[in-house]
């Protein structure tokens, strides 16, 4: 007998978990009908900083335009060197190009897939060596769901006088050190894509810092740079608010956060457990928790992942390829690139494979993902 199909991704059974309070929700604005800027948008930012131990939440429209914003409060553009890490989703290389600044790849760590800090000095070093950019911000990635090394960058920040950004959007409710992330750099960014973690309905996203003068920067900038009163425009901004109706599916689905964190570190640790000697399982960040928005383990080399795919798909079981292109081979961002080496980051993207992970797996789900991987390594 074969089997139904795996989601990767159940946001069916989620939605079925909250559904009377969702409903509430929605319902409430239905009734106010204020969908721009409604009281559940301050209700949220409000939740969410206290949630993640930030001083200021300016919910937005994406985590796109949150790391967008981000870099046009520091006013960063044409000239500006903005480091990032080549291995990550395509919107952190894209906001700084859209500024005209230029982003500087940075290699990442083998292990954690994080950027490597290392890397980093030695690129802030090649850029002031080469004389043409001015380095002004690093935007640390938490990939996957699993903190980037912030004491590290922010060490390295603070000594080259560089604005540190945290993309992540992955990685809401992780923790380091005890901490959760939003306070860790200078901002940090997060996205409610429906796929991440923590995900609305639509696109939706958030900025936190711990400087009031930053968010009330981020306030007038996602409401096209207006002052004081609706008809003063004091800078160039854009259109970049969070719907109301999506801070009321965020509220609702944030009574369920905690647990859906802990439902992905157990399915994280399962795999673990099975999958341990027959594939590299992700080396973990010290001190940390992930918020495990991927699960990726990596194979010998990309024919043996073809294999590996091909086969889970048999049995129904999808995978994907986070990411199967290192930035700086991206078509688009290639001009930009500088030349230097990425080794890590293309030798990651040749063998990497995320197998599902979402808090409605249950034991029997995980069990016929390991035994199917292990049957076909
Ligand atoms: C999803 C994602 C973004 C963009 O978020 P959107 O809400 O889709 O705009 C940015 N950076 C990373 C690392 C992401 O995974």
């Amino acid at each position: 007998m074969t089997q139904a199909p795996l989601p990767f991704l159940d946001l069916k059974a989620q939605q079925a978990r909250i559904a009377v309070d969702l409903r509430r929700r929605i319902d409430a604005v239905l009734a106010h009908c204020q969908f721009v800027l409604g009281p559940e948008v301050a209700e949220l930012e409000t939740a969410l900083a206290a949630y993640c131990g930030a001083a200021h939440c300016v919910s937005v429209s994406s985590g796109t335009d949150a790391l967008q914003i981000a870099l046009m409060a520091e006013q960063i553009g044409r000239g500006d060197a903005v480091f990032l890490p080549a291995f990550t989703y395509t919107a952190t290389a894209e906001v700084p190009l859209v500024l005209g600044a230029t982003p500087v790849f940075v290699d990442v760590d083998p292990a954690t897939f994080q950027i490597d800090p290392a890397a980093l000095r030695t690129r802030i070093a090649e850029v002031r060596a080469a004389g043409k950019l001015t380095p002004r911000a690093v935007i640390g990635v938490d990939l996957f769901g699993q903190p980037a090394d912030w004491p590290a960058i922010a060490q390295i920040a603070a000594e080259e006088g560089l604005f540190t950004l945290d993309d992540c959007a992955q990685s809401f409710g992780a923790t380091l050190h005890g901490r959760k992330l939003g306070a860790a750099a200078d901002a940090t960014a997060t996205s409610f894509f429906p796929s991440k973690p923590f995900g609305a309905y639509g696109d939706g996203g958030a900025l936190f810092t711990e400087s009031a003068d930053r968010a009330a920067l981020y306030r007038s900038l996602r409401t096209h740079g207006e002052g004081t009163t609706r008809y003063e425009v004091l800078r160039t901004g854009m259109n970049g608010r969070l719907d109301t109706l999506q801070a009321a599916v965020l509220l609702s689905k944030l009574t369920v956060f905690p647990e859906e964190l802990d439902a992905r570190a157990r399915i994280a640790a399962a795999y673990d457990a099975r999958l341990g000697n027959a594939v590299t399982i992700p080396a973990r960040v010290p001190d940390s928790e992930s918020a495990w928005a991927i699960y990726a383990i990596l194979v010998p080399d990309s024919a043996a992942r073809t294999r590996l795919q091909d086969n889970l798909r048999a049995q129904g079981i999808p995978t994907a390829i986070y990411y199967p292109r290192p930035l700086h081979l991206q078509p688009a961002y290639a001009g930009a690139h500088d030349g230097a080496a990425l080794p890590i980051s293309e030798d990651l993207a040749g063998r990497i494979l995320a197998l599902p992970i979402h808090p409605d797996l249950t034991d029997a789900d995980v069990d016929r993902v390991c035994t199917a991987v292990l049957a076909s390594v």
